[in-house]
């Protein structure tokens, strides 16, 4: 098991200020300023998927895709929001097909964009295609339990 966790710097959505994110961490990522949880949005790949992704502390929304996917593009921006809007309660991991085949054979992700919604490391819902934004973020908390908003 890698003893460093790659990290990523995130602005808080609440006070503004930057903070390092780890790829995975027991716990939910918190400002160290205003202690706001932080979105948790991280990159994964066929040797870190488990433990970023299936021992995951929190429910992860997947984003199957790769860069010349054109609806790809057009879904990213709505899970990216997802991560700000459910900080605390989701963890966001973007995983490219193309550099992650072993990750992408092993859910089926016959056509993508594909988004899996797991928690505790189990496939809860699947999502294929670019679905409107609504729609998604109704799939989303259906199973992470969120109010709507
Ligand atoms: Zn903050």
């Amino acid at each position: 098991m890698p003893t460093e966790s790659p990290t990523d710097v995130v602005r808080c959505p609440t006070c503004r200020r930057r903070n390092r994110v780890a790829a995975h961490a027991p716990g939910v990522p918190h400002c160290g300023t205003c202690h706001a949880a932080l979105p948790w949005l991280v990159e994964a790949g066929d040797t870190t998927f488990d433990l970023v992704a299936v021992r995951s502390p929190l429910p992860v929304l997947v984003d199957l895709w790769a860069p010349w996917c054109g609806p790809c593009r057009m879904v990213s921006p709505a899970v990216e929001r997802l991560s700000v809007d459910r900080a605390g309660r989701l963890k966001v991991v973007k995983v490219n097909v193309d550099v992650a085949p072993r990750t992408a054979a092993r859910y089926e992700a016959m056509s993508i964009p594909t988004l899996l919604v797991l928690s505790d490391g189990q496939v809860r819902d699947r999502i294929v295609g670019a679905l409107p934004e609504p729609a998604l973020r109704q799939r989303v908390d259906a199973v992470i339990g969120a109010a709507p908003s």
